[in-house]
């Protein structure tokens, strides 16, 4: 929480934002600084965090694209973090010069959905950068509700602090299953949420099998708390008092009911790809599973951040490299194969370049690219 603040220009004109313009390609353009409007706030934006989210929008095969939530062309970016450059009237929680990370959704406040809590599942919400074409981060400025923003301390960096977004989701996940100290946890997926999940559930007491194909992420999960590893096939069944699923392959949800114990929760996370998965309605009928989907969370975003600076949430173990924004356009649908899972952008020298001179560079990259 910051304090008072003197009134700071918002800045004008244009700047450089990458878009997705069509199933497969991006380009760095020239697009407006967004305007002042009321509770919001201007980022000068550090680090982007790319996610599957990130690439099924780049590819086409999101839900958003195909139902037309979301349309071509959109500046994508939803894991940001960066500096406070310009505050609306009003706004006290956060101050010109703060580090900042933001969560995307965008609720409506005024659906019966909203008034019950759950923003992040309101049907009319828009999230940013992701379902309804509001601009994300991708650019040298993104302007975000005040509300969505958590203040980063010092000593927290731009690159730990961008997972502060993802662990939203972790900390969801680890809500819905009421992880207690000594539960039997499995976490079945070894990407970024997996591994944010594992370590947030490893500090809390419980003790921790990776359920996974890859042996690397299989690694990976005991370098990030895990007690045991195993490949869905060979984990135990019945033996689980929570499971998250994190994988989002089709067949999960049947490992989850297979391994997890009468009376035990799963957590569903992953988004499978096709419309149908096979569930096993007996085993759930049978034991009396709870099943939950988790779409974010709610009030967990300073949590990430707490967790970030205490050492709980471990990023180093999870990013890959971070690259230039001259790379940004080819880095989506990159698959991490033997890699750690997270990639990150650094356009903070959009931000050292004159505002003009960066939206120049940027388009000049946009429009070689377009000629290649
Ligand atoms: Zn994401
Ligand atoms: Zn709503």
């Amino acid at each position: 929480m910051s304090g008072e603040h003197e009134a700071t220009p918002w800045p004008t004109g244009d700047m450089a934002g990458l878009q997705f313009v069509a199933p497969g390609r991006a380009e760095w353009m020239r697009v407006p600084v967004p305007e002042e409007r009321a509770g919001q706030v201007l980022v000068e934006v550090e680090r982007l965090g790319i996610c599957g989210t990130d690439e099924h929008l780049f590819s086409g095969h999101s839900a958003y694209i195909r139902s037309g939530l979301t349309t071509y062309p959109f500046q994508p970016g939803h894991e940001f973090v960066g500096r406070v450059v310009a505050v609306a009237p009003g706004v006290r929680s956060v101050a010109v010069g703060d580090r900042v990370v933001g969560e995307p959704f965008l609720p409506c406040l005024a659906c019966p959905v909203c008034r019950s809590g759950a923003i992040n599942l309101c049907p009319n919400r828009a999230e940013q950068g992701v379902r309804g074409n509001v601009p994300g981060a991708a650019a040298r400025y993104v302007r975000t509700p005040a509300a969505n923003l958590a203040v980063v301390p010092e000593g927290v960096g731009p690159d730990a602090a961008v997972l502060a977004e993802p662990s939203v989701t972790a900390l969801g996940a680890l809500e819905a299953i009421a992880v207690m100290p000594g539960d039997e946890v499995a976490v079945i997926g070894t990407g970024t949420i997996g591994l944010l999940v594992v370590q947030i559930a490893s500090a809390l007491g419980a003790r921790v099998t990776a359920v996974g194909i890859d042996e690397h992420g299989l690694a990976r999960a005991e370098e990030c708390g895990a007690i045991a590893v195993a490949r869905p096939e060979e984990a135990p069944g019945d033996r689980f008092d929570a499971t998250v699923e994190a994988s989002g392959a089709s067949p999960a949800l049947l490992t989850a009911s297979r391994i997890t114990g009468p009376g035990g929760r799963i957590a569903q996370v992953g988004i499978p790809g096709g419309a149908d998965v096979p569930v096993d309605g007996s085993s759930i009928v049978a034991k009396g599973l709870t099943i939950t989907g988790v779409l974010g969370g709610v009030s967990h975003l300073s949590r990430a951040v707490g967790l970030i600076a205490a050492g709980v949430i471990r990023p180093e173990l999870l990013i890959r490299h971070v690259i230039g924004w001259e790379e940004a356009p080819d880095a989506f649908g990159v698959p991490a194969g033997e890699a750690k899972p997270k990639v990150l952008v650094d356009l903070s020298a959009l931000a050292a370049l004159s505002g003009d001179g960066a939206a120049d560079h940027a388009a000049g990259a946009g429009a070689e690219r377009g000629a290649a």
